[in-house]
Formats: structure tokens, C-alpha cells, sequence
């Protein structure tokens, strides 16, 4: 398969383009030369809207930091869920949320909303902050241009559970809390429908009864995904497996 790369700039046919310097690295290392064949995306499809898609490209010139690019053919794409699935997950500590963000971009999240909440290990903020969501976004590049998705899941900046449970009532489609309490309904039940979902998961030490009772009252229906505890960041991706790989894809 030819190289596929992110370019986050306009892509037009027939246009002789220098790659942004994020993607020229990538193409250096990858050592191609002038004439050798790429693709390019950069979410944005063809321009109009909903459109999905890549653009052949040839290298035209290789710089010692700069590299050159004749844009070709667009090609639509159908890689992308059949339903808009964000998850909202309190994020897990270590390598563990960069795990989560690989499997989600691959499996077809649409969005992440990295969390930290009353139990969160995890506490970043500042600068810190935002230096793990610029690496996390490369994540979900990388793991893009690798699944042949065109389009990259948002990466949203980190918030606490209590600013963004502010905003979330207003969201629209289904909100769904994962929850280990009794009475929660079967995953397979709550989804049925094609409308948008919001999948609200806990951290390692799950959320304070408050928190959830905080969520419900946000119009998050307590969702169960089985009688095992699952990890932090498996029960976000159990749910986009179940509905990007299942019947419901
Ligand atoms: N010790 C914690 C476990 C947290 S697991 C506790 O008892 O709450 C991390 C998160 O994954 C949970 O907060 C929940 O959102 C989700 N989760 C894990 N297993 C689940 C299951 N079987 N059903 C629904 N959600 C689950």
C-alpha cells in the first residue's frame, strides 16, 4: 500500500504544494524519493461538506527539511462509522490513555474528551496539559494514517468532569454512562437507534457517587457492559467494538 500521510493544510488537485513541516518529517524518515507515490488527507475531504477522502500525490522534491508535493486524483473514502461515537473518559495513568487513543482512532471514535475527575490518578493541567494533548493528537494521526481513516478524531482539550458535565447536557444524540451499578441497562439495549452516541467512562478508582448521580441528572443513562470489571481504557473501546465491528457498524 502506498504511504498515507496527514496533511493538516487546503489540498487541491493538480497543485504542486510544500507538506507542512509535521508531515515532511514523517516523509524523510520514511526516505521516499522524487517520483515515488504517497496519499495525502487532511480531514477535510474534497471541501464539501460530509465528504470523505484522500489525494494520490508524488514527491516532486526532497529538501533537506522541506519536501514537495504534486497533488493528484481525489479519491473518496468509507472508512468512517456508520454513527458519530464520542467518548468521554476519565483518563487512565501511563501509557495506558495513549493505548486508548490508538484504539479508539482505529476503531472510530469521532471525538475524545480526556477527563480528570474526583478518583482521576491522572492530574494534569497548564502546560502539561497541553503538551499530553498535542502528543495524544500525533497519536491519533499516526494511528489514522496507519487504519487508512481520513478523517482524525477530535482530541478536546482536558477538562474536569464537573466543567464538562456543564456543557454536555446540551450535546445532542444518546449520553450514556458506563456504569458497574446494579440495575444498569445492557449496552446492546441503550444503542439501539443510528443517532449520535456519548460514552461517559470512569478512571482506574471509578467515579464517586456523586459524580455519577452528577451525570445521570445530565441525562447520562447508566449503561453495564457485563458482570467483569474492565479497565479503565477497555470499556470505552468495548463499547466502539461492539458498534464499528457488530451488526451495527
Ligand atoms: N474500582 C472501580 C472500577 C473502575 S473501572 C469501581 O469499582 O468503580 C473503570 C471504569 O470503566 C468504570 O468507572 C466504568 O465507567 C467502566 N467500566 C468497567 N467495567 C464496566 C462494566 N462491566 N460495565 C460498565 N462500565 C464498566
Amino acid at each position: 500500500m502506498t504511504a498515507r500521510f496527514y496533511a493538516d493544510m487546503a489540498l487541491a488537485t493538480g497543485s504542486t504544494v510544500q507538506l507542512p513541516p509535521a508531515t515532511a518529517r514523517h516523509v524523510q524518515v520514511l526516505r521516499l524519493q522524487p517520483g515515488d507515490a504517497l496519499s495525502l488527507f487532511n480531514g477535510q475531504g474534497d471541501g464539501l461538506p460530509g465528504s470523505e477522502g484522500e489525494f494520490e500525490a508524488t514527491v516532486a522534491r526532497m529538501g533537506r527539511s522541506d519536501v514537495e508535493v504534486i497533488v493528484g486524483a481525489y479519491i473518496p473514502t468509507a472508512r468512517e462509522a456508520g454513527r458519530a461515537i464520542h467518548l468521554a473518559v476519565a483518563m487512565p495513568a501511563n501509557e495506558r490513555m495513549d493505548w486508548l487513543v490508538e484504539k479508539a482512532a482505529e476503531l472510530g471514535a469521532a471525538s475524545i474528551q480526556p477527563l480528570i475527575s474526583e478518583r482521576s490518578v491522572l492530574r494534569i493541567k497548564g502546560e502539561r496539559a497541553d503538551k499530553k494533548i498535542a502528543h495524544w493528537r500525533g497519536v491519533a494521526v499516526a494511528a489514522c494514517e496507519q487504519c487508512g481513516r481520513s478523517r482524525v478524531p477530535l482530541i478536546h482539550d482536558v477538562a474536569t468532569l464537573a466543567d464538562w458535565l456543564k456543557g454536555a447536557a446540551a450535546a445532542n444524540g444518546t449520553r450514556l454512562l458506563l456504569s458497574l451499578q446494579e440495575g444498569s441497562r445492557p449496552l446492546a439495549q441503550a444503542v439501539a437507534g443510528s443517532g449520535a452516541l456519548t460514552f461517559l467512562s470512569g478512571p482506574e478508582g471509578g467515579l464517586s457517587p456523586a459524580e455519577a448521580a452528577a451525570a445521570i441528572a445530565c441525562g447520562f443513562g447508566p449503561v453495564t457492559l457485563g458482570p467483569r470489571v474492565l479497565r479503565a481504557e477497555t470499556a470505552p473501546l468495548a463499547c466502539l467494538s461492539l458498534l464499528t465491528l457488530g451488526a451495527a457498524g
